[in-house]
């Protein structure tokens, strides 16, 4: 069903969208973290977003973030003292991966470049559905603030900073979900496991032998697998939420693959996303109780001879988060009217990565996720996203600003 729109959600400009896109993804903005060869960072993407945001009549401000870069702050007064905040970061991850990575094109409907999916179609959709709110005349009840934040892709930093000096009753976080209303989002455990075995002569390896380091490490991520905590799969609503597991090996102090020695050092990376209790507490629980199992589990193969080491200190500090099912309040049911109004419906979606939504839900503001593309095309090397979808979002965004910020149009 195609809605017939009006209001505000039909004063976005679709070209004017397009073009901002664009833009937006010609512009390189790579989390430093991953930067590599001539990629410049965050601090032109900044330059044009400050500028474009001031001739479309925001208040602007830069607020510096001290691990690098700024967020920039854009705001449209109300007369009310609620807060909405659109949240969006502005850093990628590399284009290395990537051909063409910084040289937008449309094929067949669709924008392809570093950044399409995440999250540059929610950015520029949030963007532009706020100049339609603000140029249709609607009167706004409250402030609505864009939160154009640097380093999601890495520490969070940006958001941080950001909800440091901010405080919003509600917040909608642009990452992608493919226009479907993300009322859950995960939480993550992140560590290193090592294991140690000895070298000795490969065809000589018995079955059960605790001599290879890599063996022993893959009896231990096969155990992961198996854990009742992690192959838990829990439920809200109609959305279903499993557990994700990702193993990347790192170091194994043998340069060549040869089968004819042992493997003496292993080292793996592992990151598991962590489906959400109802409450923080509950999700902090799931966290510590699979946490709890891995040791055991470790504990237990070393009792065997074998010698692993769960090593929480590698990676990006902290090691664990939980993430959070957002309730269906008032502000989740204005937000999915304005779903239904410009999309005819609507669905429930699960956001399988940490993303800076946690960071708002931590300081009790109620939080969505909603956004164009899909999480899996960000970081690969064939990231789009649809531009219908992007259109969509804008439409959406503006209807819901409507209908959370209490307008009545003059
Ligand atoms: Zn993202």
């Amino acid at each position: 069903m195609v809605p017939k729109l009006s209001g505000v959600a039909s004063k976005v400009n679709d070209a004017e969208l397009e073009q901002l896109l664009f833009d937006l993804l010609r512009i390189p903005s790579v989390n430093p973290k991953f930067k590599t060869g001539d990629e410049p960072a965050e601090t032109q993407i900044v330059e044009f977003l400050d500028k474009k945001m001031m001739d479309y009549g925001f208040e602007v401000e830069r607020q510096v973030v001290e691990s690098g870069g700024w967020n920039l702050i854009a705001r449209i007064r109300g007369d009310g003292p609620k807060t909405l905040v659109f949240n969006g970061h502005i850093d990628t991850v590399t284009g290395a991966n990537m051909p063409d990575a910084f040289n937008p094109k449309i094929k067949h409907g669709k924008l392809y470049g570093r950044g399409a999916s995440d999250m540059k179609g929610g950015i520029a959709a949030m963007i532009e559905a706020a100049k339609a709110v603000k140029t249709s005349g609607v009167k706004l009840n409250g402030d609505l603030v864009l939160s154009l934040v640097v380093d999601e892709e890495y520490g969070g930093t940006g958001t941080q900073k950001f909800l440091e000096k901010e405080k919003p009753d509600y917040a909608i976080i642009g990452e992608p979900t493919q226009n479907e209303i993300g009322l859950a989002q995960a939480g993550y455990i992140e560590f290193t496991l090592e294991s140690e075995g000895t070298i000795q002569h490969g065809s000589t390896l018995k079955i059960g032998d605790n001599s290879s380091a890599y063996i022993n490490a893959t009896k231990i991520l096969n155990g992961i697998l198996e854990l009742p905590t992690v192959r838990k799969v829990r439920h809200y609503l109609d959305v279903e939420m499993p557990n994700t597991v990702n193993f990347c090996p790192v170091d194994q102090r043998i340069f060549t693959s040869q089968a004819w020695m042992t493997v003496d050092y292993y080292k793996v990376n592992v990151l598991i996303g962590v489906a959400p209790g109802r409450t923080v507490a509950e999700s902090d629980r799931i966290i510590e109780d699979t946490l709890e199992e891995m040791e055991v589990l470790v504990d237990n193969t070393n009792k065997a001879g074998q010698r692993n080491k769960l090593n929480y200190e590698t990676g990006v500090p902290p090691y664990k988060k939980h993430g959070f099912i957002q309730p269906k309040n008032d502000f989740a049911k204005k937000f999915e009217q304005a779903v239904d109004q410009t999309q005819g419906g609507h669905r429930y979606a699960y956001v399988l990565s940490f993303c800076d939504g946690t960071f708002f839900y931590d300081k009790g503001i109620p939080t969505l996720t909603y956004g164009p593309g899909t999480m899996e095309l960000g970081h690969s090397s064939n990231e789009y996203v649809d531009l219908n979808e992007v259109k969509e979002a804008a439409r959406t965004y503006a209807q819901a600003i409507e209908n959370i910020l209490g307008t009545e149009v003059l």
